[in-house]
């Protein structure tokens, strides 16, 4: 019998009542692997009041022991890295190395969290008055809630849980429904680690589940990240729901290829960027700006990227994995389709893509065009699949003005040996995220993962020091404590210092 994921609420884990079941596929194979239940709203009232209850006595457990609590969680995901590997790469399609990376990248999150006792301090000054001190105190803000997409299913619950967590407040997680086995093994381990009851919940499901958190008047901030609508609607309804939100959306990330830079490296670092994953990271590269003579690499980069293979999740050889289901394959192809109608040059088709002992994958190999303008649907809009764009440009400052004019701001990057050139455009670029050669350049949790424009709404970001400001309260206090009585009769005006 297929298995049916439990939801975790009150510290079980518990069987759902629920009666509409989402079946998990093996996106290489399309054997159903799981189900995901959509939580009753019984089940999203108890996962709420659970974790409600729990937060009157986490709130008072002393910063050192949360830490301590972090500690512990991150030896055990350290401990069973390769297992959740392993589930993660069967649900989501990943190649296992790259399966390994989703879970590592979620355990330096965890890491930053057990630093969290300096992270929480406030600040102080004395005699601010005469005889009077302020000081500020980071205190939690309650019952917290996250949505996550389907693409990181370990990194992105790790970038939210942990850090609310050890700020001391109580989270509800609500996972992808398409890829629910690893945030529900995290949870597990969340347990093994110690983490008392109602600390943690995990609730499955979709649009109703996600709209219950969002309306619900105990959940203080909601975490997000998927795609830009979705984004968009999460943050206008939260907002209006005077709840704190981060939303975390789509992209559309470009290279900049200088003439000057190193076309080995180039062409390297643009075939991992932009292909590995089948293309499903918002931090991929989809769109490479050449720059004058730099175009003339676009043939070999061409050949190089024509020789990745896709393959099976425990296929050593294989440079990615499947897309997370057919519909998502579709919709690639018919983004190849329309970017053949609208002009571009195809130099590499992966729409005819099969792989061996494989036939029903959702498979799309890597896929190139050139010759691609502004206003295409295949430079405007998202793809997420395994296709690059070139562009053709004659100066950086054209450079500069196309990927400025770019709706997206989630991660860019150059490619030269000038540092001059280098230097222009990390100040001028508007994008949140820049790499000086490098291509992907995902900030390490002591920052913070900081998109702009569409591929973010909200102000303060994922982990680091603006996670811990986004799920907590400063409280700032003024005391004066006189040494015998003040009679100076009742103060009337604002004081002059
Ligand atoms: P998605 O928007 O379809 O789903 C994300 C989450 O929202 C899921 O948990 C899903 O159940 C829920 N959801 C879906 N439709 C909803 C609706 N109508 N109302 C309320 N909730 C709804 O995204 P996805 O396909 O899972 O993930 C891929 C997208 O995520 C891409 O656009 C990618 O760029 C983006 N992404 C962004 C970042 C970032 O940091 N900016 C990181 C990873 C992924």
């Amino acid at each position: 019998m297929t298995q049916r994921v439990k939801l975790f609420i009150g510290g079980e884990f518990i069987e759902s009542k629920a009666t509409q079941i989402i079946p998990v596929t093996n996106p290489a194979t399309q054997d159903v692997i799981a189900e995901a239940p959509c939580a009753t709203p019984d089940e999203m009232v108890a996962a709420v009041e659970s974790a409600k209850e729990a937060f009157k006595s986490w709130r008072e457990v002393p910063v050192s022991e949360r830490a301590r609590l972090m500690m512990r969680y991150q030896a055990l995901l350290k401990e069973h890295h390769d297992e959740l590997a392993e589930i993660l790469a069967k649900e989501t399609g990943k190649t296992f190395e790259d399966a390994k990376g989703d879970v590592w990248r979620g355990i330096e999150v965890v890491e930053q969290a057990a630093n969290i006792p300096s992270l929480m301090m406030g600040e102080t000054a004395e005699n601010v008055a005469r005889g009077i001190d302020t000081y500020s105190y980071i205190q939690p803000l309650g019952v917290c809630a996250g949505i996550t997409p389907f693409n990181f299913p370990a990194m992105i619950p790790l970038w939210m849980f942990p850090m609310a967590i050890a700020c001391g407040n109580t989270f509800i997680l609500k996972p992808s429904e398409q890829d629910p086995l690893t945030p529900t093994r995290l949870a597990e381990l969340f347990v093994e680690a110690g983490a008392p009851k109602g600390v943690l919940q995990v609730v499955h499901g979709g649009k109703e589940q996600v709209d219950h958190l969002l309306h619900d008047k105990d959940i203080k901030a909601i975490s997000f990240v998927g795609s830009v609508p979705v984004g968009q609607y999460i943050y206008r309804t939260g907002t209006e729901n005077l709840k704190r939100v981060q939303a975390f959306a789509g992209a559309k990330n470009h290279s900049v290829i200088m003439p000057d830079a190193n076309k080995q490296t180039v062409i390297n670092n643009l075939v991992g960027a932009s292909v590995g994953a089948a293309g499903q990271r918002c931090m991929a590269i989809s769109v490479a700006v050449f720059v004058g003579k730099s175009k003339e690499w676009i043939p070999d980069l061409a050949k190089e990227l024509a020789k990745v293979q896709p393959g099976a999740w425990n296929d050593k050889n294989a440079g990615y994995g499947p897309l997370i289901s057919p519909q998502a394959k579709q919709r690639v192809l018919d983004m190849i389709q329309k970017g053949k109608e609208e002009g571009a040059e195809l130099l590499v088709d992966g729409s005819n893509c099969t792989v061996e002992g494989f036939p029903n994958g959702n498979w799309v190999g890597p896929t190139f065009f050139s010759k691609v303008k502004k206003g295409m649907s295949i430079y405007e809009q998202e793809i997420f699949g395994p296709v690059l764009c070139a562009v053709e440009v004659d100066t950086l400052e054209e450079a500069l003005e196309l990927v400025n004019s770019n709706q997206y701001g989630n991660g860019t990057s150059i490619f030269t040996t000038n540092g001059a050139s280098a230097r222009k455009y990390q100040h001028e670029v508007e994008v949140g995220q820049v790499g000086i050669n490098i291509p992907i350049p995902v900030p390490l949790p002591f920052f913070s993962f900081t998109g702009w424009k569409n591929s973010f709404f909200g102000d303060l970001h994922a982990y680091g020091k603006q996670a811990i400001r986004f799920y907590s309260e400063t409280k700032t206090i003024t005391a004066r404590w006189p040494e015998s009585e003040i009679d100076n009769g009742p103060n009337m005006t604002i004081k002059l210092q």
